[in-house]
């Protein structure tokens, strides 16, 4: 890091518990002053575990802890200037998180004569966890509103990606100790690097559906059983006809097939599996039929709320293929659509 850097995190960190396989791998987690970064990643991943070692109450193996962009990797928890918030307590969850933070913004704002150094980091692990929902988006709010206005730098540990993407000014997605993506959560979404950030970023889920380019005279397009659907573009570079994809498609991408449908969409035949009624919209979970294939993929739709279809029924639902991301068979990512 350069001089001037005044970010608060891991750098290259490895943290490991006895003999067992390091609970983090070389993790740069770092936030700026004034930013959320916002850490999320399936149970058991190494998010905690993250947050307890810039706190100091993991030993660190290799690399550096840094607040304020000092370095404080040799320096005891209570001399590292920062604030927890681990796991809040039960009688005034709200109170919990938003007056300890105010509190500590507070003294860091007070007047000269009267001012201690203040925290340069917040800590935060699923601070929202035990918030009904209108208590969680309010107190969602208060804290983005207390680092922006105060500089500090955040971490925040979450599983609720919608509360990661409504937090984080980045996120950064772990996997088995390991950083596999870290970007602002626009770029996440329309960028995973590969289907397991897709995966994890969309809500409802993301569609992965096996497929094979092919090229015909009237051009490229993806071979779904025996449906051809058409490529927004020319193939992508370095694909050869024949080669086996995995197309990922977000439910705002996929409808019900019929006369609203999108012009530009093709049909796709399903088994619908789960229709989940959300209010504005119903989510339709649903099985490609592909004949003599065991497993044709999964396709994610938004439909109307006043939906006919029904767990069971054999449907066709429409694709749009142009608004496709296409994986390797191994998962990486090989092409965003257009954003
Ligand atoms: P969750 O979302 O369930 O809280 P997490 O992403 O926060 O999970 P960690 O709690 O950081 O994950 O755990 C990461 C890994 O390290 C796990 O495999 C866990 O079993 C292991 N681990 C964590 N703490 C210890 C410990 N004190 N001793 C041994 N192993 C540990």
């Amino acid at each position: 890091m350069g001089p001037g850097d005044r970010s608060t995190g891991l750098d290259d960190v490895t943290v490991a518990f006895g003999d067992g396989p390091p609970a983090l791998r070389g993790v740069t987690l770092l936030a700026e002053p004034g930013e959320v970064l916002a850490v999320v990643g399936p149970s058991g991943c190494g998010k905690t575990t993250a947050l307890r070692a810039v706190a100091g109450l993991e030993t660190v193996r290799t690399g550096r802890v840094v607040v304020a962009g000092r370095d404080v990797t040799r320096v005891p928890t209570p001399r590292r200037d920062i604030v927890m918030v681990f796991q809040p307590g039960t009688l005034s969850p709200f109170l919990d998180v938003a007056v300890s933070l105010a509190r500590a913004v507070e003294v860091r704002a007070a007047p000269r004569r009267r001012r201690s150094p203040g925290p340069a980091a917040f800590l935060l692990d699923e601070p929202l966890a035990r918030l009904d929902a209108v208590e969680r988006a309010r107190t969602r709010r208060t804290i983005v509103d207390l680092v922006r206005q105060s500089g500090v730098s955040a971490l925040y540990v979450t599983h609720d990606l919608t509360e990661a993407m409504a937090v984080g000014d980045r996120l950064a997605v772990l996997r088995d100790g390991e950083v596999v993506q870290i970007d602002t959560p626009r770029r996440l979404y329309e960028c995973p690097i590969d289907t397991f950030v897709a995966r994890f970023v969309s809500a409802p889920e993301i569609g992965l559906l096996p497929a094979r380019l092919v090229s015909s005279p009237s051009g490229a397009g993806f071979r779904v059983g025996e449906r051809t659907l058409p490529l927004w573009g020319p193939a992508p570079d370095g694909l050869d006809a024949g080669v086996r994809v995995v197309l990922g498609l977000r439910a705002e991408d996929v409808g019900e097939s019929g006369p609203g449908a999108d012009p530009g969409s093709v049909t796709v035949r399903v088994l619908v599996r789960h229709v989940e009624l959300r209010g504005r919209d119903a989510v339709v979970t649903a099985e490609v039929d592909v004949a003599g294939e065991a497993d044709g993929g999964r396709l994610v739709a938004r439909v109307d709320p006043r939906t006919r279809l029904r767990p069971g029924d054999r449907a066709e639902l429409a694709v749009d293929a142009r608004r496709a991301h296409v994986f390797d068979v191994d998962g990486r990512a090989l092409r965003h659509p257009p954003a």
